[in-house]
């Protein structure tokens, strides 16, 4: 790493943010329907007067265009701060936690994994392409017997892109405790969101937690569904918000932010996709392409259908990672490795490892995410970029 100097040119006129994964840009439609609660709607919900009235009619009126877009009730909807809560909230069941042992599989966030692992937990492993392995879950299953509290799987992983079939896992956990009420599955559906239609991915799902700023929305709200029938307990407790569910005050603008983020991910998705498959592809087989020892993590065969459209996932030999970044950065391409932890640094890939990704392979780990607002320029500057970095680092190490 000390003898690559960072280029002394003049900053790159163009910014690729090919880290969407990581977070994305607020769009403009968002950003204009939270305005006015920023500004003079900015009443308390829990309050009985005209500011917190209209304030509740935003709150209810968010609630029913999230319900939509998620395909569940709005009494289903709980509000929350973001993807780790819901997560936390999910895999705990509140406070004081489910009884018994949750179960999740290797390949989780941190969000699910620590919560899962500081409840004494069990992981499951996953296959070669990063999918929960069926029958490993099932033998954990019966290993712990009727102390499973709940299973969480993933509807899409946030470093590889893999979409996991949920209704496959939901057969494998009832078919392991058939009555009602059964064991709940959670279901991380904080990448999907962006790209999936979750009214029909996650409804074998009894808990599914979401973010708005994967897809276009602000950070620090998010959404976990509790369907019906699945009992929880509150994690967050004090004024008892959210029909006791999760107190503190309700953050409207946030709210009222999300349900525009998610009606215009499910309005434009179809189109979106297209165009981000288009440019994903281009870029990713560019890659392959112009890269020796560039392997596509996950992919067989040339088939992306089960990944999402927005991830591009490389493993490139004889290459360190952190340096690649550097270097890409330098030139105005901002990517990842494994996920970041809140240092910035790069942390070794649990999810790489889970896959059986060899040590050698997954040092060279780049993650290339694109999102709603991407386009062709963020892709040749990568293909111009990634090429050049991979041989200055070769040729330095
Ligand atoms: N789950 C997954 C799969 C994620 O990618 C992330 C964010 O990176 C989270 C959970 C956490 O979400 P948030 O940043 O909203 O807390």
């Amino acid at each position: 790493m000390a003898a690559v100097h960072r280029p002394t040119s003049a900053a790159p006129a163009h910014v690729a943010d090919l880290d969407h994964a990581a977070t994305t840009r607020v769009r403009p439609e968002v950003l204009a329907a939270m305005a006015p609660f920023l500004e003079d709607r900015y009443g308390n919900p829990s309050g009985s007067h005209r500011l917190a009235r209209d304030a509740v009619r935003a709150v209810d009126e968010a609630r029913e265009r999230v319900a939509a877009a998620l395909g569940c009730a709005p009494g289903e909807v709980v509000f929350t701060s973001g993807g780790t809560e819901s997560d936390n909230h999910a895999v705990t069941g509140g406070m004081p936690p489910r009884p018994g042992v949750p179960v999740c599989s290797a390949v989780e966030h941190h969000a699910v994994l620590d919560p899962v692992e500081a409840l004494g937990g069990r992981t499951v492993a996953v296959d070669a392409t990063g999918r929960v392995d069926l029958d490993a879950l099932g033998v954990v299953l019966d290993e712990v017997g009727d102390g499973v509290s709940v299973v969480s799987v993933m509807l899409a992983n946030n470093e590889t892109g893999v979409i996991n079939d949920l209704a496959a896992v939901a057969a494998v956990v009832s078919s392991y405790e058939p009555e009602v009420p059964r064991v709940p599955l959670h279901t991380d559906a904080v990448q999907a969101a962006a790209w999936l239609d979750l009214a029909v991915a996650a409804a074998p799902a009894d808990l599914v937690s979401v973010s708005g700023h994967k897809l276009g929305g602000p950070k620090g709200i998010g959404a976990l569904v509790v369907r019906q029938h699945t009992s929880i307990r509150p994690l967050v407790l004090g004024g008892g918000q959210e029909r006791g569910r999760r107190s503190g005050t309700l953050n409207v603008a946030g709210i009222v932010g999300l349900a525009a983020a998610l009606e215009a991910t499910v309005e434009q998705r179809s189109a979106t996709n297209d165009r981000v498959v288009a440019l994903r592809d281009r870029l990713a087989d560019g890659l392959v392409a112009a890269v020796s020892g560039t392997v596509e993590t996950a992919v067989r065969g040339g088939d992306r259908s089960a990944m999402l459209p927005g991830i591009c996932h490389l493993c490139i030999e004889d290459v360190d990672a952190e340096t690649l970044l550097f270097l890409l950065e330098s030139e105005g391409v901002m990517a990842s490795a494994a996920s970041s932890c809140s240092s910035g640094a790069q942390q070794s890939s649990h999810v790489l490892a889970a896959m059986g990704v060899p040590e050698q392979m997954a040092r060279g780990s780049l993650r290339l995410s694109l999102g709603w607002d991407s386009t062709e320029a963020d892709v040749e500057a990568a293909l111009r970029a990634v090429p050049a970095a991979v041989a200055r680092v070769r040729e330095f190490s």
